[in-house]
């Protein structure tokens, strides 16, 4: 469902008055505020250990729980992507990355408690700095573990973006 199907009322004036007005923004016809359409804003980092392999972790939550992801998360109002993967990584396994390279964006698409959800991820190559504290927060992720090449399979990841990014990285 979209989110013009899912909102009905105004969060300004309460009024039954939401109107789709263009690609990406619905107004309000009573008070006239609007509302963007604007994809949310992901962090994702491709961690390689001193012997090349892939940090990856397991998803405890929808959507695809039990798949393969990459570390990462939503970027928070006024961090920069790089902050935002730093931060997440850090909540997610307790260890220090550094983002090295900026790789390249991927538009993901899914439904998560009925409403369609439009990320935009960037992802990045990072070195690790300290894992001496690795430990997975059980609350994100059930499970980590480092993948060399020849174990990586595209399939194993249940994110779109992940997936598409595994295959352009790894030439899948
Ligand atoms: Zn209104």
């Amino acid at each position: 469902m979209d989110i013009s199907d899912i909102y009905k009322f105004c969060p300004v004036c309460g009024k039954k008055a939401l109107k789709i007005v263009g690609k990406n923004k619905i107004a309000c016809t009573d008070c006239g505020h609007e509302i963007y359409i604007n994809p949310t804003i992901g962090g994702a980092a491709l961690v390689f250990d001193d012997e090349g392999r892939l940090l990856v972790v397991k998803r405890s939550k929808e959507p695809a729980k039990g798949s393969w992801d990459l570390p990462g998360g939503f970027v928070e109002v006024r961090e920069t992507v790089e902050e935002g993967i730093i931060r997440e990584v850090r909540e997610e396994l307790n260890i220090e990355v550094e983002p090295q390279e900026y790789l390249f964006s991927i538009p993901n698409h899914y439904v998560y408690k009925n409403l369609e959800r439009y990320p935009l991820d960037f992802f990045f190559k990072c070195k690790i700095k300290d894992m001496s504290q690795l430990k997975v927060d059980e609350s994100e992720n059930s499970a980590y573990t480092f993948l060399s090449p020849s174990e990586i399979k595209y399939q194993d990841f249940g994110l779109s973006s992940i997936q598409q990014t595994i295959k352009r990285y790894f030439k899948q």
